[in-house]
């Protein structure tokens, strides 16, 4: 069986299965994907992928904010996030991370949502789903 580690269901482009996620999904199914875990990526995403989990049995999904979804200036607060984490088809953290690549201005405002986000799996011993990019190159 595979698995699918690392999809964004709520942001397939659908106009290939006929805009059903329904098809997109059973297609993958047919070629032997056996499980799927949707990342959140947001505070605005994390309801949806909640949604996912508990539409379809064989997806599981994550909450967490990614570093390039920020807020300029807002870290996730971590009860909000110890919260989300309390759902039984939430099983992973992220994803979080670091990408300096955009906005090397916000790796400051990074670093603490990073933080936050290993706090919460400290106390949860729930995983991480890091993304990580080489920092832009110095001009
Ligand atoms: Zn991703």
């Amino acid at each position: 069986m595979l698995v699918d580690s690392h999809c964004h269901l709520d942001r397939l482009d659908l106009a290939q299965h006929g805009g059903s996620l329904d098809a997109a999904l059973d297609a993958a199914r047919q070629r032997g994907v056996g499980h799927f875990l949707c990342i959140g990526v947001s505070a605005e995403n994390a309801a949806d992928v909640k949604a996912l989990a508990e539409r379809y049995a064989d997806v599981d999904c994550s909450v967490g904010i990614h570093p390039l979804d920020l807020k300029p200036g807002e870290a996730p607060a971590l009860d909000w996030l110890l919260d989300e984490l309390n759902h039984p088809r939430v099983v992973a953290i992220g994803e979080t991370g670091l990408d300096y690549h955009y906005e090397p201005e916000a790796a400051e405002l990074q670093q603490a949502s990073f933080r936050l986000h290993l706090q919460a799996a400290r106390q949860t011993g729930k995983p991480v789903i890091v993304h990580t990019r080489a920092p832009a190159p110095t001009p």
